[in-house]
């Protein structure tokens, strides 16, 4: 969008009711803001989580997804966990309400199905219960800093405009919109080439014992057919998970993009409007596909369209340390590291496929502190999709149990902090004992 173009007003400066002093601000509920806030709350700080949404879990919950990724690493034909602390939390307290399916491991890749619907409630409790203050329907508008400090955050809310004064932030917006909005350094994928967006969709009155018996290059073949008669599907590899919830199948089928097949920038209010709109009518042809040519999906209708987007990849914070593509596919292991997968490159960025790109059999890598931590800044973090990455390493440590150990450790971090206020750049050592302490993985367990 150019600012410009219809041209400018002044905006007059304002006062503004300071709405709270957090220790720690974590900004954005998502997987890894969810975790953050817990681990910095169970460390003792006094913690506001702000989303701008009506509810947690961010994709999670408003775009859905068929499964829980990256919580686990691929050796000789068997799993084994490789993300533990607050992810396998999670799952359990999902398990307990039924919400959770097993596993399902395809090759070198596994998901947990689970019900997004029940993890909205679940999320309320847990980080409620965790002692963290939840602001919902809080949209961080504006970011004031001086001397590498932010000082504070306006938010807008039902109410108007507020200010919040945290001593250290956590940017989990996964747009990196703290480190933006206070004119940090980020990089827009790989100059402006990122993850292509999907919108998922959840499908009722599926058969899912027929259609999960079919072999995936079979459905491959089938939506092949499909695209060879003319259907314009952007995709024909899709993911198809059976739902905990009987009948239901969650389907990651969609790809949107520009015309030329080139990335979007979902940065800009007027692509994201086409993009959000030409993914749902991509939905609408998917699900009429599917109940043509798909075995066990002759009955079957959306019941459940994401609320919003899929977004892979927007803004890349730029960090003490990036994570690159050769630290990812030569796994290199940093003795600093806070967080290990074992996650292939999934590249979305694509036309027609996409392309997987896994590490040895049985190998991981491990991301280091520095990736958490805003070079521009000295009290702020940033864990999840937003961390700093190159593209190609973003492909892979932008999963769900990733992204959840990030904020782990960047909550964890934030509360140490705390008693050294100068910066977030925390003794890792000390860091790394917290973690094990609290059962994370900094290696893939037994
Ligand atoms: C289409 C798609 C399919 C995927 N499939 C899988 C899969 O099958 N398995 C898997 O494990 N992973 C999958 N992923 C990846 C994974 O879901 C995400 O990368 C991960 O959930 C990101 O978590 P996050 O917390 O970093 O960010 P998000 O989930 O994006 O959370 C960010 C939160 O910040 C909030 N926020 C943003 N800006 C503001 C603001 N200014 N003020 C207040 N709040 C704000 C948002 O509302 C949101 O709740 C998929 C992703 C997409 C998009």
């Amino acid at each position: 969008m150019t600012a410009s173009q219809h041209g400018y007003v002044e905006a007059p400066a304002r006062t503004l009711a300071v709405l709270a002093r957090p220790d720690v601000l974590v900004v954005g509920g998502g997987a890894a803001g969810m975790a953050a806030a817990c681990a910095a709350a169970r460390e003792g700080a006094e913690v506001m989580l702000v989303e701008r949404q009506g509810y947690l879990g961010g994709t999670l919950t408003s775009v859905t997804l068929g499964g829980l990724c990256g919580g686990y690493l691929h050796q000789g034909g068997g799993i084994r966990p490789i993300v533990g602390g607050l992810y396998a939390e999670m799952v359990d307290r999902l398990k307990l309400l039924g919400a959770i399916s097993p596993t399902r491991v395809f090759g070198f890749v596994h998901g947990v199905p689970y019900d997004p619907e029940a993890l909205r409630g679940m999320a309320d409790a847990w980080l409620t219960e965790s002692g963290v203050k939840v602001l919902l329907h809080a949209f961080v508008t504006e970011v004031s800093v001086s001397e590498r400090r932010v000082r504070w955050v306006e938010v807008e809310t039902r109410a108007g405009r507020a200010a919040i004064l945290p001593t250290t932030i956590v940017d989990t917006s996964g747009d990196a919109e703290v480190v933006f909005r206070a004119g940090g350094r980020f990089s827009l994928g790989d100059k402006g080439r990122t993850q292509h967006p999907s919108q998922m969709f959840r499908m009722s009155g599926v058969d899912c014992e027929t259609f999960f018996s079919v072999p995936r290059p079979q459905v491959d073949a089938l939506l092949q057919g499909a695209l060879n008669d003319g259907e314009p599907l952007p995709r024909t590899s899709v993911a198809v998970y059976p739902n905990p919830v009987a009948g239901v199948a969650h389907l990651n089928a969609t790809r949107v993009t520009r015309a030329d097949g080139s990335s979007l920038n979902l940065t800009d209010p007027w692509e994201l409007t086409q993009a959000e709109m030409t993914g749902r009518q991509q939905a609408s042809l998917y699900a009429r596909v599917a109940r043509e040519r798909l075995p066990g999906f002759g009955e079957a209708r959306i019941v459940a369209l994401g609320a919003s987007l899929g977004i892979r990849e927007t803004r890349l914070v730029q960090g003490d340390q990036t994570l690159t593509e050769p630290d990812v596919m030569q796994a290199h292991k940093p003795a600093d590291r806070i967080a290990c997968s074992g996650w292939p490159i999934e590249d979305h960025a694509t036309q027609g496929r996409t392309v997987w790109r896994p590490l040895p059999d049985g190998e991981w890598y491990g991301i280091p502190f520095g990736c958490l931590v805003s070079s521009d800044f000295d009290n702020v973090l940033v864990a999840g999709r937003c961390l700093s990455a190159t593209h190609e390493a973003q492909a892979s440590a932008r999963v769900v149990a990733t992204c959840m150990a990030m904020g782990e450790a960047a909550g964890t971090a934030a509360t140490m902090s705390l008693s050294s206020p100068t910066s977030v750049r925390v003794d890792v050592p000390a860091l790394q004992q917290k973690l094990l302490a609290h059962g994370a993985l900094l290696e893939p367990s037994a």
